[in-house]
């Protein structure tokens, strides 16, 4: 059999028409035949081979939705024709500490969907049944693709280091994982504010459950909100100044990080010292919590807001996300 992808053949390049034979379908995995996917920055980031693990040719896309084609002979709980969701890892291990203990997030054996793999940028794409999801009936499988990276990577530390209802929280960018986190952290019950550096997302930062909308370019910003919050989620891959959002958090607080920032943190002990502080980062999700997610998702209608493309304009679509901030997501359609 064939796939029909769209691949790079060198760091940077255009997405070009590539086919490739993925071999018989292992046992413990299971074909999706992709619908929709969604584009993530670390798809641009591996592009660029900014991580140096990237592999060309390259097809990206790691939030995948479509439905299953073929099921491996040791697969008993997906039935074809069923409608899933691929997120950033298409394996791991299954027999590590944490394999076994419902963090496979953390295996040192981890498969990305988009290393050393073919990813989502396809007709299909295969991974192991363990790391695919069902999606529930009452979320919009063309909106869904972005919780499987984007989504669970904010939702995850809310579980992880137990933010709770009363906190006071702040989501740092209001962008493809920001506009999530707010709506998330709304939803668990907690006062949201949005940090962003462009005022003319305040409308749509408040209508997404911000109750407090700041613009950190403005003189002194942060400085008013010393000592507000438990919890602050960074969401964008830029250097901050750490120094202020440090002191933005009252005693106990935790600054959490999901956005690669390109430089070293730089940040004095005392403050985290004195207050009891916490900075800690995070990658994406355990499967157990990826259900959780989706879960509370369907519950809440918690919705991506999302720009479609069709699969075939892949190239302006990643032309898009590199120069245009699209609002918030791009989406591909098959
Ligand atoms: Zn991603
Ligand atoms: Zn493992």
């Amino acid at each position: 059999m064939t796939i029909h992808a769209y691949a790079a053949q060198e760091i940077g390049g255009k997405l070009e028409p590539f086919e490739y034979n993925p071999g018989s379908l292992n046992g413990e995995e299971v074909e999706i035949d992709v619908e929709y996917c969604g584009i993530c920055h670390s798809d641009l980031s591996m592009l660029d081979n900014e991580w140096q693990m990237s592999q060309y040719p390259f097809v990206p896309g790691h939030e995948v939705v479509g439905k299953i084609a073929a099921v491996g002979d040791r697969v008993e709980n997906f039935r074809v024709g069923q409608t899933v969701g691929l997120g950033w890892f298409a394996n791991s291990c299954m027999k590590c500490e944490w394999c076994s203990t419902g963090d496979n997030n953390l295996c040192a054996d981890g498969e990305g969907t988009i290393v050393g793999r073919h990813g989502g940028f396809a007709d299909k794409v295969r991974a192991h049944a363990g790391w695919v999801f069902p999606l529930p009936d009452n979320i919009d499988p063309a909106k869904a693709g972005p919780l499987f990276c984007g989504g669970i990577t904010v939702f995850s530390p809310i579980v992880q280091f137990d933010v709770k209802p009363t906190d006071r929280v702040a989501v740092i960018g209001v962008g493809g994982l920001g506009h999530l986190a707010i709506q998330f952290l709304k939803a668990w019950g907690c006062e949201v504010t949005a940090f962003s550096t462009s005022p003319e997302k305040e409308d749509e930062a408040r209508k997404l459950g911000a109750s407090h909308f700041i613009n950190v370019k403005e003189e002194g910003a942060l400085e008013a909100v010393a000592s507000r919050f438990d919890f602050i989620i960074s969401t964008v891959s830029a250097d901050l100044d750490w120094v202020s959002y440090i002191n933005a958090l009252r005693p106990k607080g935790r600054l959490h990080i999901v956005g690669v920032a390109p430089n070293p943190l730089s940040f004095g002990v005392f403050p985290l010292l004195a207050g009891q502080k916490q900075v800690s980062a995070s990658p994406t999700g355990s499967p157990h919590t990826i259900e959780q997610m989706l879960d509370f998702t369907a519950r809440h209608g918690i919705e991506t807001m999302t720009e479609m493309f069709p699969m075939s304009e892949v190239n302006a679509a990643m032309d898009r996300l590199r120069n245009g901030k699209p609002r918030y997501r791009i989406v591909l359609q098959r």
